[in-house]
């Protein structure tokens, strides 16, 4: 592997490093704005061939029903991440901006460990299932069932935790017998890039199962969604794309799997510890400057108490200055971009225009004139119609909201078109699990409980996606059924 410095990243198509036939484009450190080096742009016809190896790997070798192959590549594709983790580590940080704490976690050790689950998933899954004999219209039948891979996936991933939705992607899409053509976000082309570089070296993966397409053009991961040669899309990224890919899926009636945004609301009940439930939503909320698809951004306090639970969370996140994501004790690094930045400081001026007001940051920061920085914002004052209360801001930006008691409160948790996580915190277990059950998302946080693991599936309702990744259900979603009927 390359050093950091002047890195050239290659596509991995058909088992080989090569060029972009689109030249290059650079990829950028978000917090320094310094140009790090570049990437290979992959153009249509590149997608094509990545395409075309992807169907014929499937198509043509034993990978989807040798398990004990690919058992042993997905656990070498660990072994290699695990040898070059500190590599990746400083890639990470500097091309993703995230915070040097969170690499240890969800941003890359944790996936990495996870791939362990996916192996030994399919090491020990029962893949076929005999129903036995039975007289289905009168016709003595034994009947078998068979799990096999769905085909050739188009795994298409966004920029904000990169490592560990490519591997949510690839451990169980791989795992399951499937053949991938990975296409990362033009802003985190490196973390995907050096899979290929890694797999390349380092496993028996045959040429084909595998493809990495970078680009700087969205169009190309489209092509994943309209190819007919493409029998899923795995999909991970804004609402608005994956309504595209959805469209586009739907000429070849490909499966798709969606993996969307989120507005996910945090109930504090009226028996709660006020203070440190906010001050637990404040902090969550401006971890990795909020860009976390399931983080918690609508703070629902009892009304009598509103102005002390503003003041709670406003304490905590004024105590989070935006930071050089290398330092250790950095939480809140920059956003990814400068249109990323744009576009939450649009959220913060319509939160104003709205009659809403900041107890806490309300900008970018004024220590720090490079880099994509804004402050960790508390908003107040608005209700849960106002813009920066329904949209998806993507930034370190929470809104907080009165309820008026626990009926009231799963109302407003639930008027939102997402549906992807929640918290709720009181002193009374059952009133707690009482007002989780009420809540129409995928994942619910109880009184500080995480549900993040590569056990648990993660997923949402409404709005938020299709389907379910990671866990059991993430690693079927892979999979097909066939119902084998043999007259006896
Ligand atoms: P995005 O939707 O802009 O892009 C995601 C990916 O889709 C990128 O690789 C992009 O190049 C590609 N793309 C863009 N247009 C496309 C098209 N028409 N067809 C096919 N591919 C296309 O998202 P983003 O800005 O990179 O990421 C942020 C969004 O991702 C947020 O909305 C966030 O909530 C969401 N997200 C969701 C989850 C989840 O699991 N639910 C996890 C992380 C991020």
């Amino acid at each position: 592997m390359a050093l950091l410095a002047n890195r050239e990243s290659q596509l991995f198509i058909d088992g080989k490093l090569v060029a972009g036939s689109a030249g290059t484009f650079p990829t950028i450190n978000p917090a320094t704005e310094e140009v790090l080096g570049v990437a290979a742009d992959g153009s249509a016809e590149d997608m094509g061939r990545a395409i075309e190896a992807a169907r014929r790997a499937f198509d043509e070798t034993d990978w989807s029903t040798n398990t004990e192959l690919r058992v042993r590549c997905v656990r070498q594709l660990q072994q290699a991440m695990t040898e070059r983790v500190e590599e990746l580590r400083e890639i990470t940080i500097a091309e993703v901006g995230a915070p040097r704490m969170l690499t240890s976690a969800a941003q890359l050790e944790g996936p990495v460990a996870d791939l362990s689950f996916c192996a030994d998933t399919a090491d020990n899954y029962q893949w076929t299932t005999d129903l036995g004999v039975a007289e289905p219209m009168g016709i003595k039948t034994h009947r078998t069932l068979a799990r096999e891979a769905v085909g050739v996936v188009g795994a298409i991933t966004p920029w904000n935790f990169p490592h560990q939705i490519n591997l949510a992607k690839l451990g169980p899409a791989l795992a399951a017998g499937n053949t991938v053509v990975l296409k990362p976000a033009p802003d985190t082309p490196w973390c995907a890039a050096v899979l290929g570089e890694l797999i390349a070296e380092h496993t028996d993966i045959p040429a084909g199962v595998v493809n990495i397409v970078t680009s700087s053009d969205h169009g190309v991961g489209a092509l994943l969604s309209k190819d007919p040669r493409v029998d899923m899309v795995s999909f991970t990224g804004s609402t608005a794309t994956g309504r595209s890919v959805m469209a586009d899926g739907s000429a070849t009636l490909k499966k798709v799997f969606l993996e969307l945004g989120g507005k996910s609301a945090f109930v504090v009940l009226d028996d709660a510890d006020l203070a440190g439930a906010c001050s637990m939503s404040a902090f969550t909320a401006s971890m990795h400057a909020g860009q976390g698809c399931a983080i918690t951004t609508r703070l629902l306090v009892p009304r009598a108490r509103y102005d002390e639970a503003v003041d709670a969370a406003a304490a905590t996140m004024a105590g989070i200055k935006p930071g050089d994501p290398n330092d250790a004790g950095t939480v809140c690094g920059p956003l990814i971009s400068a249109r990323q930045r744009d576009r939450v400081q649009g959220y913060l001026d319509s939160a104003i225009a709205d009659g809403g007001r900041f107890a806490a940051g309300g900008g970018r920061p004024a220590d720090r004139d490079k880099g994509f920085f804004i402050e960790p914002t508390v908003i107040a004052d608005l209700d849960n119609n106002a813009k920066a209360a329904r949209e998806e801001i993507f930034g370190p930006v929470l809104t907080v909201i009165a309820h008026d008691g626990d009926d009231d409160a799963v109302r407003i948790a639930n008027d939102s078109p997402y549906g992807l996580s929640g918290t709720v915190f009181s002193a009374d277990p059952e009133r707690a699990a009482g007002v989780a059950a009420r809540l129409r998302v995928g994942t619910v946080n109880v009184n500080g409980g995480v549900w993040y693991s590569a056990d648990v599936p993660f997923g949402g309702y409404k709005q938020s996606g299709v389907g379910r990744e990671m866990g059991l259900a993430g690693f079927e979603e892979y999979l097909e059924i066939k119902a084998i009927a043999t007259a006896v």
